[in-house]
């Protein structure tokens, strides 16, 4: 799943235990798949809400802020030449740092969360701590996952994904720090990517730590749900960024899910970065080099709704370095970057490679 941390994210309390406070009953949970974004993005998790822990509640919360985050027009873009002659220019100079984000994934056949067709109309997605606190939540994930994993793993790279692989090994670019954790970027053969919310392609064991390639959990499901898959039978336009798909109660309730392989707990999570959980420090430091070491930001397909690819403009900002953005709708960062193309993602690579006679 596309999960993106708050501003506050802190989840530090993650390691208590706090599964045997919260109610386990899904009727609890609001699931939201009415077409009206932002009531229903906002709405509580009531489980959680009324958690007796009250710093999961609040993270929670702070999550939902986040999901529920509306990027409005603030600025007047840059005329659509100048933006080009001013972005190949910034390429020119230095290699820089790209930040993608859905944007440059949609012409796969994934998803945004906050374009025009964009899954918050009709898909909130569930919190780290409703994953985490809430055993009927993970349980209706995982059957959705387990779903939607097919659609997602037939997703391939774009033209985008494949040009900004050629400006890096052109010297234009020096690597890419993703929100997207379709694994795309490396796909399509960029070198240096970091993967900020993680991958779907690996699930890990929130009990023991282990990882398990994704592939082979999924033969796992399968094994577990015979016929499962024939019977969800799912819209392919129903995917979400995530990687996951509605799914009837009744549906989720034939699931069945297994176990961690080498302790057998159930409490296997994707290894992505959900709404409300902090980006591990590693990559945050991994990504923190590649912007030191480049010499601008170029941000492509992201609104920058999030605080943790937010934080990259001001970072760049602060370090004096310049900063772009190509993107299709407004984003958080447009009055105070240096160009701002408002423009599809693609074409927009496209020209650039032109541009720079690539
Ligand atoms: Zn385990």
């Amino acid at each position: 799943m596309q999960g993106s941390p708050t501003s506050n994210g802190s989840t530090s309390n993650a390691s208590t235990s706090a599964s045997s406070t919260v109610s386990t009953s899904s009727a609890a949970i609001s699931e939201n798949t009415t077409p009206s974004t932002n009531a229903a993005v906002g709405t509580a998790n009531p489980t959680l809400s009324t958690s007796t822990d009250e710093s999961i509640a609040r993270s929670h919360r702070s999550a939902l802020r986040s999901i529920a985050r509306v990027v409005s027009e603030t600025t007047t873009p840059t005329p659509p030449d100048k933006a080009l002659a001013d972005i190949a220019a910034m390429l020119a100079d230095a290699p820089a740092l790209v930040l993608t984000g859905a944007g440059v994934s949609t012409d796969s056949g994934i998803p945004d969360y906050r374009g025009p067709r964009g899954s918050l109309s009709r898909h909130r997605p569930m919190t780290y701590q409703e994953f985490r606190y809430d055993p009927a939540a993970s349980h209706r994930y995982w059957a959705r996952s387990f779903v939607g994993w097919r659609i997602m793993d037939r997703a391939r790279p774009n033209r985008t994904h494949f040009a900004i692989a050629e400006l890096e090994r052109a010297g234009y670019v020096r690597g890419v720090v993703t929100q997207n954790v379709d694994g795309l970027h490396a796909q399509a053969g960029t070198e240096n990517v970091v993967p900020l919310h993680g991958d779907l392609a690996t699930v890990m064991c929130l009990n023991c730590g282990y990882r398990e390639d994704r592939e082979h959990f999924d033969a796992r499901l399968a094994a577990a749900n015979p016929g499962f898959l024939q019977r969800a039978r799912v819209d392919e336009d129903s995917v979400n960024p995530d990687g996951d798909v509605d799914l009837s109660e009744a549906l989720v309730a034939e699931f069945t899910m297994v176990g961690c392989e080498r302790c057998g707990s159930p409490m296997l999570k994707p290894d992505v970065v959900y709404f409300g959980e902090p980006v591990p420090r590693q990559r945050k430091e991994a990504a923190a080099k590649l912007l030191e070491e480049s010499g601008s930001l170029l941000v492509a397909g992201s609104s920058l709704a999030v605080m943790s690819g937010y934080k990259f403009v001001i970072d760049a900002q602060r370090a004096g370095k310049p900063v772009a953005v190509i993107n299709g709708g407004p984003g958080r960062a447009d009055a105070r970057v240096q160009t701002l193309w408002r423009t599809p993602v693609a074409p927009a690579f496209d020209a650039l490679l032109d541009e720079l006679e690539l």
